[in-house]
């Protein structure tokens, strides 16, 4: 894990709009469109406020995310890319990506982003069946789905993640194995796939405490996950991280960089910056957001990372990871007694075989991956 002498860096600006709301989703976004080109000019206002917010560091990942970065036309898009060219050097940038729903990824679209920087794709998938993608209120279809996939990469487009949603109720064993095999099968060369959760304050939340929907089944999810690590090995996938798998070491850039703590800043509502030292988060209100920026004011809050918040969240993201946590490291920055307390929480995981021992670091076992966020909280310090 890069704690110090960091060198690299990343910028992630948060689209805050959807053209429907998924039920599961908790993220900051609103599905009314008529004010998206006023919001856009505040993005574009935030940066050049935040210009100086790097020092030496080199700029190699930038990151549309959301919300729905597709949702945004050629003007918009335009626009916010020479914004961030005029605020900072993006000479370095060697992965540039956009979050995209299938359903707007159309020829059009497609050809719009061959004449930006914009050189990989997020695809937000979820499945390849319409019965989930209903229940999930998702906006596109399956033929959507597995269109998109296919015209992106005939326009030239060769990084290409899709998401897909594991643990969805009546998902039986056998319809998400065929998601699997009908996502293997894509021009892809990186896959995210997450468990889904209920989160507070969503439909899905409601309807389960409702007893509209029954709860979510873990050893169902368990199963799914199971399946994933089998068929993504069996595809030349790598597991590099617990929810993300990459083939020929086609790693998410940006995503790795946040795993190994180097330095981001990340403009739009809702989104979240990090320094060595410091977290901050602008506030997740578009009006207030906007607001602030017509008086040239930052809506953000920050905290100071203690040097105990950090080895928190070295040991949770560290352990996700198929790199794990180098104790010589830690060791250095965190001092000997946390890492003494980190090896004594773990050694039973290391007995069962759960955690294995390599080159001075330790690493979840493939058996024991869907274990990796209960293990790293047995190490953590409160
Ligand atoms: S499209 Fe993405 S951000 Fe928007 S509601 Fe659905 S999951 Fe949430």
């Amino acid at each position: 894990m890069l704690l110090r002498n960091i060198t690299m860096a990343g910028i992630y600006i948060h689209i805050p709009f959807c053209k429907q709301a998924c039920n599961y989703c908790n993220f900051h976004f609103s599905t009314n469109l008529s004010y998206k080109e006023k919001l856009v000019q505040s993005i574009a206002k935030e940066l050049f406020l935040r210009r100086d917010f790097f020092e030496n560091e080199t700029i190699d990942t930038v990151y549309f995310g959301g919300g729905t970065p597709s949702i945004l036309n050629e003007k918009e898009l335009h626009f916010l890319i020479n914004a961030l060219h005029k605020n900072f050097d993006l000479s370095m940038v060697i992965e540039f990506t956009l979050e995209a729903n299938p359903d707007d990824l159309s020829h059009e679209f497609l050809g719009i982003l061959k004449d930006t920087p914009i050189n990989r794709l997020s695809i937000g998938i979820q499945s390849f069946f319409d019965y989930d993608l209903h229940f999930m209120n998702r906006a596109h279809s399956a033929e959507d789905a597995l269109n998109c996939v296919n015209r992106a990469h005939d326009i030239g487009i060769n990084k290409i993640s899709i998401d897909l949603i594991y643990g969805v109720p009546n998902m039986s064993v056998e319809r998400w194995e065929q998601n699997l095999d009908i996502a293997f099968s894509l021009p892809i060369n990186h896959l995210s796939s997450y468990c889904l959760t209920v989160e507070p304050k969503t439909f899905l939340h409601n309807q389960i405490k409702n007893n509209k929907l029954p709860s979510l089944d873990e050893n169902i999810s368990e199963a799914h996950f199971m399946s994933l690590i089998r068929k993504a090995e069996i595809a030349g996938f790598e597991q590099y991280e617990i929810s993300n798998f990459a083939k020929n070491e086609a790693y998410a850039k940006h995503n790795t960089a946040y795993w190994k703590g180097e330095k981001y800043l990340g403009v739009g509502p809702g989104a979240h910056s990090f320094t060595n030292h410091e977290r901050s988060w602008n506030i997740s209100n578009n009006h207030e957001y906007m607001r602030s920026l017509e008086n040239n004011l930052l809506a953000l809050e920050k905290e100071e990372l203690t040097l105990q918040d950090r080895y928190n969240e070295w040991v949770m993201t560290g352990l996700r990871t198929k790199w794990g946590i180098n104790l010589s490291e830690g060791n250095e920055v965190f001092g000997s007694d946390r890492i003494n307390y980190l090896q004594k929480q773990l050694q039973k995981y290391v007995e069962k075989n759960q955690i294995v021992v390599e080159n001075d670091c330790l690493v979840i076992a493939k058996s024991a991956r869907f274990l990796a966020d209960g293990i790293a909280a047995d190490a953590f310090m409160v």
